[in-house]
């Protein structure tokens, strides 16, 4: 498993994160959640992404269960602050003074831990003023509760006034978290290149489109059993996006790419991601030990230009790329 630098930060994290959205404390029962961690330490993942939000704090408490006995110092572990929690009142959201900082030792006491390495901003809060937030992100990091402050799905300008206020406040941003696959280009004619300019690296969610681009889901036949798009508990709604004919014909096009570096078609769809170097890791989920296994057989691998450019022949018009697709809510979700 290699390693890539967070940002412009001295943080080393492995290319490949395990990520525990929908299926911890939700679609896997938590045995399942320690066998999929387990095989993650097993193959030589150290980094791991989750967000107080994910199965209202369950995500959490099943993580940090998971790793207790591991010695805490050679884990990278990401959380998340901004979307509702708890009983979900006026104050268990957003990016408030008050939020983030009830939000920071919420996390730290669901996950059995002192600190995290990474507290991100799951979205930007258009309610709260922007100095508040990076001054409770900064107090945060005073107090040694988070080592390094993110954001996610942060547009251009957001990220470059965060940025310059973050300093401000003596301390960085290092990284933002958005969608990115080969399917969901969105960042790369602003976000990425703002990034660049400001030491920031992308920690990219969905890499496998939610499982979309392991090529799986055949048009025409009804999904597998158990896969994220028969999961009536919030997975079948979240993949909808990505499951029209036009697109799953045109992933299956995909197989003799994969066929031609020796790849299974998930491996390609996470190497991808990581062929942009502004890209520092893919958060990459599973539902089953054997997938992480799988997975992490992407790290390292590079895919020549010219099969880069055949993916995006086959993929064509599929392929989302509007900037303008990067928003956070106008208003707290409630
Ligand atoms: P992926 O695109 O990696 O999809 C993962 C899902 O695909 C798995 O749960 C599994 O679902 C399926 N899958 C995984 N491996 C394979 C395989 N080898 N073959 C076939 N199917 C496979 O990413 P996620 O959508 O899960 O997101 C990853 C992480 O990103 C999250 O856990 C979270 O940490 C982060 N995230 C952040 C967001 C944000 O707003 N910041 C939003 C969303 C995610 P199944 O078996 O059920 O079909």
């Amino acid at each position: 498993m290699d390693y890539r630098f967070l940002g412009a930060s001295g943080l080393k994290i492995t290319e490949i994160t395990y990520g525990n959205w929908l299926t911890h404390g939700s679609q896997v029962e938590n045995d399942v959640a320690t066998q999929c961690v387990q095989a993650a330490l097993d193959a030589g993942i150290t980094t791991f992404d989750t967000a107080d939000a994910y199965a209202n704090g369950a995500a959490e408490k099943v993580l940090g269960d998971a790793l207790q006995d591991q010695r805490r110092e050679s884990l990278e572990i990401f959380t998340k602050v901004y979307w509702p929690v708890g009983p979900k009142g006026p104050n268990d959201v957003g990016l408030s003074r008050k939020h983030i900082m009830e939000g920071i030792n919420g996390s730290l006491s669901r996950l059995g831990m002192d600190y995290v390495d990474l507290y991100q901003a799951h979205r930007y809060d258009h309610q709260t003023p922007l100095e508040e937030t990076i001054q409770a992100f900064a107090d945060v990091v005073r107090a040694g509760k988070a080592l390094y402050v993110g954001v996610s799905e942060w547009s251009a300008g957001q990220l470059r006034e965060g940025q310059r206020l973050a300093k401000e406040a003596g301390f960085s941003l290092v990284s933002n978290q958005p969608q990115y696959s080969a399917l969901w280009r969105v960042i790369e004619d602003e976000v990425v290149p703002a990034s660049k300019e400001l030491g920031m690296s992308q920690v990219v969610w969905s890499p496998m489109a939610q499982g979309v681009l392991s090529g799986k889901y055949r048009p025409g036949q009804p999904a597998p059993e158990g896969s994220r798009a028969t999961d009536e508990k919030g997975g079948k709604n979240t993949i909808s996006g990505f499951m029209s004919e036009e697109v799953l014909t045109r992933v299956q096009q995909l197989r003799p790419i994969a066929d031609e570096l020796g790849l299974k078609m998930s491996q390609l769809a996470i190497a991808w991601v990581l062929q942009n170097k502004n890209v520092a890791t893919a958060l990459v989920g599973a539902s089953r030990p054997e997938q992480v296994a799988e997975n992490v057989k992407a790290s390292g691998v590079r895919i020549p230009a010219e099969l880069m450019a055949r993916i995006d022949e086959v993929l064509g018009d599929s392929v989302e790329r509007d900037p303008a697709k990067t928003v956070s809510p106008e208003q707290r979700p409630a």
